[in-house]
């Protein structure tokens, strides 16, 4: 079902995304706290060049010698003048001041001196004051700071003190990130793939001998969640490198210029201690089609451009690999994607049953489980999850088992633990319901028995009713036998009946009608179309054609070329050639209806089956019943 269920409530953000760093304030805090600093040394030296610093002693000298005409008591300081001093004109005065000795009684000494008739201005309140005074500097400094942070960040931007040098710089490095592919269950195509580029980062002279210009770059391309960065992280755990991660959302909410220079950062640190894996997260923040309707983004650009820059700039013989993750890779720009940049695309599929079993024997390999527990039964209940939720579940059901005072998991906290996990937060778009999952297959094995009891069809390779990453519920996939150029008449009908024998299955065994076939009926309304309009197929229209392909190498779109009488004529055939379809195939699977029960259900337990396990069902129907079209 290659349902066009569009995730609007975008499962794409992780949790973690809105957050921002914390250390914004405390840089401000830190800085407002330099400056005031800086502002009580420059006022207190000021101050201090107007006395005379002597030592303590002179002072209890002058004082045994009743020379002192005044005397200010400071928390740190005495500040006195001699008598000597007090008779001078008061433009030419100056005071002494000496440190005050530690555990220096202030209260004694200002009585006694009170006692000898000088003039004690007790300035020990007005301590406080100075510190209330720093204080008040404080807050309204780092209050000013806050309040600009604020208004930055309303705009989009990172804060006044994102900005502020490289220490902020989110690029992580790790040494070994002590991630192999046995942590990472399934997603054995991805693996393959990757393989490859660990064997380079071995031994990249084997390559370069033979004179191989390796990838720089491999996208990885999968829903949030499927694994991405573990694999990743594998990849640089199995070649042993270090591991650099980035994420493109970082740099979406930096100041201007700031994006570029973080690239140009972290490909210099990497080629410092290459060979080793650069993984660039949500890459589509960054790597955003330019070109878009959305207007450009000027900061976004000069990211990208610096990013294209580095990947063209770097020697593959150094043995810098550059991962990025993305599950949105059609908005990516064409420029990121061309040869020798991120020219690989390695999908990273939602598990299927075996691999969600495995997912979850990885993540209980630390974990103690009881008796009873099935994880097979776990697996087939978590249809459409993927690997971050299956280790949440796992998680969640060994917090259970504390909870419960218990002294390992057992299958009821699994359970429960789904439920919560699960079915309670992904259930609207990824775990269907069981009639959701029945409907799908169904309608996938609509497709695929159509196809498999026609004479002229490309057999089939694969059916699976897994979610797939492109929002498909389910497919059917068809592998040709060998390259075709041409396509007869008769195959472009047999191809219009399996497209529609999806909504046909859906039609004959439940009467109902889904939104899953949206797909399935557009493809077929356009292949209709150039049967009519390009291909002279159609008895009533013959040969003419009604539409010419404009610009072939870009789009292929095609445009109604003739007049609007005609136009109204071709749509009359269009259809047509739909309704004839769809009539054969409801006629089809009628007619072997036991057969797609029983397909169905196999389908359903087992998820995923190949081409062969569906042949062995037609040919075994075909033993039995040998004229199945005149069976009924
Ligand atoms: P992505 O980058 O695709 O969003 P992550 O790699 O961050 O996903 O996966 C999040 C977590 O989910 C991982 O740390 C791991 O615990 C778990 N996980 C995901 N896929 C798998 C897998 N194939 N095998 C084992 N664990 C997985
Ligand atoms: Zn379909």
């Amino acid at each position: 079902m290659e349902s066009n269920r569009n995730n609007d409530n975008n499962p794409n953000k992780k949790p973690g995304d809105g957050q921002r760093p914390k250390g914004n304030i405390g840089t401000a805090l830190l800085i407002t706290l330099v400056i005031v600093l800086l502002f009580s040394w420059i006022f207190n030296s000021v101050e201090k060049s107007q006395y005379t610093e002597t030592t303590f002693s002179d002072f209890l000298d002058a004082k045994k010698a009743g020379q002192l005409a005044e005397v200010e008591l400071q928390y740190d300081r005495i500040l006195y003048m001699t008598k000597a001093e007090a008779a001078k004109d008061p433009s030419q005065q100056k005071a002494c001041y000496t440190g005050l000795p530690s555990g220096g009684d202030l209260m004694a000494l200002a009585e006694e001196l009170d006692g000898m008739g000088v003039t004690v201005n007790e300035k020990i309140v007005e301590d406080n004051s100075m510190i209330m005074m720093i204080l008040s500097y404080v807050v309204m400094i780092g209050g000013l700071f806050l309040v600009m942070n604020m208004l930055t960040k309303r705009m989009g931007g990172e804060g006044m003190m994102g900005g502020f040098g490289k220490s902020k710089a989110k690029v992580y490095m790790e040494k070994q990130t002590g991630v192999t592919f046995k942590d990472v269950a399934g997603q054995d195509e991805a693996k393959e793939s990757l393989q490859e580029i660990i064997d380079f980062l071995h031994n990249p002279q084997k390559y370069t001998a033979i004179g191989a210009k390796l990838p720089k770059g491999a996208l990885l391309v999968g829903s949030p969640g499927t694994g991405k960065t573990l694999l990743a992280k594998a990849v640089a755990g199995e070649a042993n490198v270090p591991f650099f991660s980035i994420s493109g959302s970082d740099f979406v909410e930096m100041f201007v210029g700031m994006g570029a220079s973080r690239v140009r950062d972290l490909f210099q640190q990497a080629a410092k201690v290459a060979p080793c894996i650069i993984f660039i997260d949500e890459i589509d923040a960054v790597g955003r089609s330019r070109d878009n309707r959305y207007g450009s983004n000027s900061e976004q650009e000069q990211t990208l451009n610096q990013l294209l820059s580095e990947i063209d700039g770097f020697e593959p013989s150094k043995g810098i690999v550059c991962l990025a993750a993305t599950n949105r890779p059609e908005i990516l720009d064409k420029a990121l994607l061309r040869p020798g940049r991120f020219d690989r695309r390695i999908i990273v599929d939602r598990p299927n049953l075996q691999g969600r079993l495995d997912t979850l024997k990885v993540h209980t390999r630390k974990i103690k489980l009881s008796e009873d527990v099935d994880l097979r039964k776990i697996a087939q209940a978590t249809a459409g999850a993927v690997g971050a939720d299956l280790a949440n579940l796992v998680n969640e059901a060994a917090l259970r088992a504390v909870r419960k005072g218990r002294q390992a998991v057992n299958q009821e906290d699994l359970l429960v633990s789904f439920e919560t996990v699960i079915a309670g937060s992904e259930k609207k778009n990824t775990v269907l319901t069981d009639m959701e999952k029945r409907l799908v297959a169904y309608h996938e094995v609509g497709h695929a028995l159509v196809a498999a009891l026609e004479k002229h069809s490309q057999p089939v390779s694969k059916i699976t009713i897994v979610p797939h990453t492109s929002g498909a519920l389910g497919y059917t996939m068809q592998m040709p036998e060998e390259e075709k150029f041409l396509s007869t008449a008769d195959e472009l009908r047999t191809e219009l009946r399996t497209l529609v024998g999806g909504r046909a299955a859906e039609q004959v065994v439940f009467g109902v009608q889904t939104t899953g076939a949206a797909n399935d009926i557009q493809r077929a309304t356009a292949l209709a179309r150039n049967m009519v309009t390009q291909y002279g197929m159609s008895d009533k229209l013959g040969l003419m054609s009604t539409a010419s392909v404009q610009n072939q190498y870009l789009d292929g779109q095609a445009y109604m070329d003739c007049a609007q009488s005609t136009a109204a004529e071709v749509d009359m055939e269009v259809k047509r050639f739909l309704e004839s379809a769809y009539d054969d195939a409801k006629r089809i699977l009628t007619e072997n209806r036991s057969l797609l029960d029983e397909i169905s259900e196999f389908l359903l337990v087992k998820e995923t089956i190949t081409g062969d396990e569906l042949m062995a069902y037609v040919n075994a129907g075909k033993n039995q019943l040998p004229a199945p079209e005149t069976a009924e």
